[in-house]
């Protein structure tokens, strides 16, 4: 434990908090992107320890809560079907569809099972011939490499069984959206340290510098955390809008450059839709012409498809920001960790666990 350890000492946290309170004059929100940040800092309790005023807003990096709730629909009719093996990370098991959810189908017995990785999918195919294998490929620009290097690995041994049912989401876009709408009380962003250890952070400087927003690219562990928020004020204070890095032990500018070339040789840009957030153009992934064998969507045809999403799940309020999970009438009752009316109560990245997790009950809207 001797590295976590480091990064969870309480004294360094008192005085990177006593810097913070001496170096903040206004009361700034800051976007905290990723849902595995927001679990740290409500876990930790930081979110209440800032100075007065002064705000975290959960971000919608939550992977299993952006997918649109139309894949997983598709995901269900196709894992329903005779001769087919679906694969996932365990995550989207007990997302809601529509109608069910995938662990339920299981249990009625639908071959879905959990892969710690795509290659896990890979390997599957290859051993049973006589099936059709669709592994569900979601995520951010993290787990696209993983997923892309799957697909070169069966596009190798000339598989024709395995499929993967696409929808990758991108970051840049989600955060220009947030900025764009009129109703954003963003002031800075703590970007999400994994992406940028693949991406880099080169298409974030942009984005500080159009919308004038500081950006850090942070860590996820305590001090992590407490560091990013006192750089992006101390920006904020000094009227500065650049990206920093924090998270200087695993991110380079540049970002992996071999991850990278292999998502661009198997994905390319599309628009995607996102749970609860909506269209957002150029967002998103899909694989490339190249590799359109491997598409499940291409292969196992669904129509009539009409997702409806639970009416009392304000998912996407809370996923942009503009309400907390407390703020909902189902939080805690109608929906709970057990009984999931939406994916963010769902996911270990999603904000509504998050709270729930810390038995947090105070019921305060931020609009
Ligand atoms: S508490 Fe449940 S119903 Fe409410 S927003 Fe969160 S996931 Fe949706």
């Amino acid at each position: 434990m001797k590295y976590l350890d480091e990064y969870r000492d309480p004294v360094l946290a008192r005085r990177l908090l006593d810097e913070l309170r001496a170096t903040a004059t206004r009361p700034w929100r800051i976007m905290e992107v990723c849902g595995g940040q927001t679990h740290t800092l409500v876990r930790q309790g930081i979110d209440e320890l800032l100075p007065a005023g002064m705000r975290m807003i959960h971000g919608p990096g939550c992977p299993v809560c952006v997918t649109p709730l139309e894949t997983l629909d598709r995901a269900v009719v196709i894992a329903a079907r005779p001769g087919v093996i679906l694969t996932s990370f365990g995550d989207m098991l007990r997302v809601p569809g529509t109608r069910t959810d995938l662990l339920s189908l299981r249990a009625r017995g639908a071959d879905v099972r959990v892969v710690y990785a795509p290659m896990d999918a890979v390997r599957l195919a290859s051993a049973h011939p006589d099936r059709q294998v669709v592994f569900l490929a979601v995520g951010f620009e993290t787990t696209a490499p993983a997923n892309a290097m799957a697909v070169l690995h069966a596009a190798r041994l000339g598989l024709p069984n395995f499929t993967m049912l696409v929808s990758h989401v991108l970051v840049p876009p989600a955060m220009t959206a947030l900025l764009q709408d009129p109703a954003c009380e963003v002031q800075a962003f703590l970007a999400a340290g994994h992406v940028c250890a693949v991406m880099g952070w080169r298409e974030y400087e942009p984005i500080a510098a159009h919308y004038r927003v500081p950006i850090v690219v942070t860590g996820f562990e305590p001090l992590d955390l407490l560091e990013g928020i006192l750089m992006a004020v101390a920006q904020l204070e000094a009227g500065r809008y650049e990206v920093e890095n924090q998270y200087a032990r695993a991110v380079r500018r540049t970002g992996n450059t071999a991850a990278q070339d292999a998502v661009r040789r198997v994905f390319r840009v599309t628009d995607r839709s996102w749970r609860g957030i909506g269209h957002l153009p150029s967002s998103g992934l899909e694989l490339a012409q190249e590799y359109s064998r491997f598409d499940a969507a291409r292969r196992f045809r669904v129509d009539g498809l009409r997702p409806a999403e639970d009416a009392e799940c304000i998912a996407g309020a809370v996923l942009t920001g503009a309400k907390l999970p407390t703020d909902c009438p189902a939080y805690g009752t109608r929906c709970t960790p057990r009984h999931p009316l939406g994916a963010p109560m769902v996911s270990s990245e999603g904000t509504c666990a998050a709270f729930h997790a810390a038995g947090r009950t105070r019921t305060r809207s931020t609009t």
